[in-house]
């Protein structure tokens, strides 16, 4: 180990290291206990089979995603039929799958007898919960979907099932009862890396504001061209009408737009690059100008661009501390009684969830784990009859049959393990493109060096992270956030893997590719050297204070459709330009199968999971022709 690493503290031993990154290991052997500091698998004692608290490599983590593609690269697995029947399959424990077994239930017969599976060791899709354990007590934060955002424009199907689960949304203001912005003086930041921008420095204040760029290593006139910028004053589209403006928005991305028309520099270029990153996992050179227009972000001084405000809007969002890990959660313990205690949003945010429930025969609903579809079709051939539906779990295949699946997994794998997929649906399946995003968790000892440093989100433009901040300060029910900076708080941290230039479908490609070779250490080692270089100057030793450290890698990310001939992204549907809808094409029933999932809507959020779980499970009981 280099001097370097060491002073990092690459050599402690916190809860993590995915010891088993880069070895093909049997699925399952993700048991990991709460936080052990070995981090040693312990399959014997079933009763700790607790995912949430895994640490190391999490997300896509080793053991889910190999057999699937293997499965797509034409590999099969000698099988046996098990001699289950169930009512219902569905693929697919991420909250669409979990609220088509919960609708089923409910509008179509509470006596079925569904089983749900999935290829990772937790249920939730990328509605993950992440806990860590320092000192006897737990933390807790969220390993992908974030919040429930603006519930109140909702569909009618989403709205019911979310207070049916017993959300309270409008109470949301009531968990994150202190204002620690105000409490401790900390706002926005951005800290400038030297590799980029010549030095390392962190500014406090409003992102690109008057103030906060003073010292910042950047030129005179970039200062300048960002304080100008983000004022936001300027016309640049002067004497063009709206639909003149609307046609330059959208021939250009807004990277373009910044440069040709407000004419900004490079150094300013470079500053908004990631601006984007958090929200479309995209940069500003695939981003298209319309719809940074779209999102406030700054260069258009409020113009009028002719679009019709077309819908509710709702500023508000309600976070668990585990994100939208507590629908999941809820939805599980709807479906499986006595999978954990309470009844409450309040109470499922602290109730142990017991994982050996949740595939027991008694259970009206299965949920099994660790266990990938690498085949599904209709027997004989005939649309009309049973489904045999093939599962690998470890290195087994077994075929249980089903009268009717949902699919609410990922459209592009389904092509390649189900041959009554017609030739055209699995054309615009191949649409589907998702974007790669990594969420990193680091438990620190404390929170002073961020208290002193007056910040408390800030941007990184030219980082390995481009974003930093603490997990949702929420205190609910029996979980309480940190009430000064002197106790250990959840770091989030976002990493998007891309490849400025390319077309966007294919950044998300090579994204993806390089995120499924990168190793835990190297998130580890940027974890360390970024917080240490931000941070440092106020006390913050990476070393020292670093507890623990998860990654959730999401190479098949946020869910987007792309246009065939024009290579545009479905970005936001409702605003498509293109006739041809492939994700609409893409969700028809085939046969007794429906397809579920936000590939279906070309939509990366929860609303659109749980609209498209509810529309597959009614289209499954329209009748079939003949
Ligand atoms: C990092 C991140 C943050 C997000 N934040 C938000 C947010 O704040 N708010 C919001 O509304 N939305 C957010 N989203 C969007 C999120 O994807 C949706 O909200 C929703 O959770 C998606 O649910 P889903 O069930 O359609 O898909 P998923 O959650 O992807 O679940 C599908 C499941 O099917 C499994 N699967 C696929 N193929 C197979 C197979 N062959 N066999 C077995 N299982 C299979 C997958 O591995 C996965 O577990 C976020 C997404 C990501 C990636």
């Amino acid at each position: 180990m280099n001097k370097r690493d060491k002073s990092l503290g690459m050599d402690r031993d916190i809860t993590r290291r995915d010891f088993l990154s880069g070895v093909s290991i049997a699925i399952g052997a993700s048991l990991l206990p709460a936080c052990t500091k070995s981090g040693a698998p312990n399959a014997d004692t079933p009763q700790a089979y607790y995912p949430p608290a895994a640490t190391g490599m999490r997300g896509s983590h080793p053991g889910s995603f190999e057999v699937a593609h293997a499965a797509v690269r034409g590999e099969r697995w000698a099988t046996e039929r098990s001699g289950e029947h169930y009512d219902l399959v569905i693929v697919g424990a991420g909250i669409s799958g979990l609220s088509a077994a919960y609708i089923y239930h409910r509008d179509v017969d509470p006596d079925a007898r569904i089983l749900i599976l999935d290829n990772h060791d937790d249920f939730g899709g990328h509605a993950k919960r992440n806990e860590f354990t320092l000192d006897g007590r737990t933390f807790i934060g969220f390993g992908g979907t974030m919040l429930i955002e603006a519930p109140g424009t909702y569909p009618k199907v989403a709205k019911q099932l979310i207070r049916e689960l017993g959300i309270e949304v409008e109470r949301g203001r009531e968990f994150g009862r202190v204002n620690y912005s105000e409490l401790y003086e900390t706002s926005r930041g951005t800290f400038f890396d030297k590799e980029t921008f010549g030095a390392d420095y962190l500014a406090t204040g409003r992102f690109g504001f008057s103030g906060s760029l003073d010292d910042a290593p950047l030129s005179e006139s970039a200062k300048k061209e960002l304080e100008h910028l983000f004022a936001d004053e300027e016309d640049y589209l002067p004497g063009m009408t709206p639909a003149e403006r609307r046609a330059v928005l959208e021939s250009h991305t807004w990277r373009e737009y910044l440069e040709q028309y407000a004419g900004v520099g490079e150094e300013v270029l470079t500053f908004v690059q990631k601006w984007s990153h958090s929200v479309w996992a995209v940069g500003a050179d695939g981003l298209p100008a319309w719809m940074a227009w779209m999102d406030g972000y700054p260069g258009f001084a409020g113009m009028d661009i002719g679009y019709a405000d077309e819908g509710v809007s709702d500023e508000t969002r309600f976070r668990f501390p585990d994100g939208n890990a507590s629908v999941a959660r809820l939805l599980v313990r709807k479906l499986i009684p006595g999978v954990a205690p309470g009844n409450t949003m309040e109470d499922v945010v602290t109730a142990r969830f017991d994982y050996t429930m949740l595939d027991r025969p008694e259970n009206l609903a299965r949920i099994r784990l660790s266990s990938t579809v690498v085949d599904l079709h209709h027997q004989g051939g005939d649309l009309n009859a049973d489904v045999d539906v093939t599962y690998v779990r470890g290195d087994k295949g077994r075929t249980v049959t089903a009268g009717k699946v949902v699919w609410a997994g990922y459209h592009t794998i389904l092509p390649h393990i189900c041959a009554d997929v017609p030739q055209e649906q699995s054309a615009a399946m191949s649409r589907s493109v998702r974007a790669p995003l990594v969420y990193t968790n680091v438990l620190i000892r404390n929170w002073r060096s961020l208290a002193e440093s007056g910040v408390r989100r800030v941007y990184c433009p030219g980082s390995f992270f481009q974003s930093l901040m603490p997990t949702h300060e929420v205190s609910m029910g029996d979980y309480h956030f940190a009430k000064s900076p002197d106790e250990p708080i959840i770091l989030h941290l976002q990493h998007i893997p891309l490849a400025p230039g390319l077309p966007v479908s294919e950044q998300f490609r090579a994204g993806r590719k390089a995120l499924l070779a990168m190793p835990f250490e190297t998130f580890e080692r940027n974890v360390r050297d970024q917080l240490g270089r931000m941070l440092g100057p106020k006390g913050f030793d990476p070393a020292r204070d670093i507890a623990g450290i998860t990654v959730n890698r999401w190479p098949h990310g946020y869910a987007y459709s792309v246009d065939a001939e024009s290579g545009d992204v479905a970005w936001w549907p409702e605003y498509w330009k293109h006739e041809d809808r492939p994700w609409i094409e893409a969700s028809r029933r085939i046969g007794n199968i429906a397809i579920a999932g936000t590939d279906a809507a070309s939509n990366a959020m929860t609303e659109a999971a749980i609209e498209e779980a509810d529309r597959a499970v009614r289209s499954l009981e329209v009748k079939t022709p003949g």
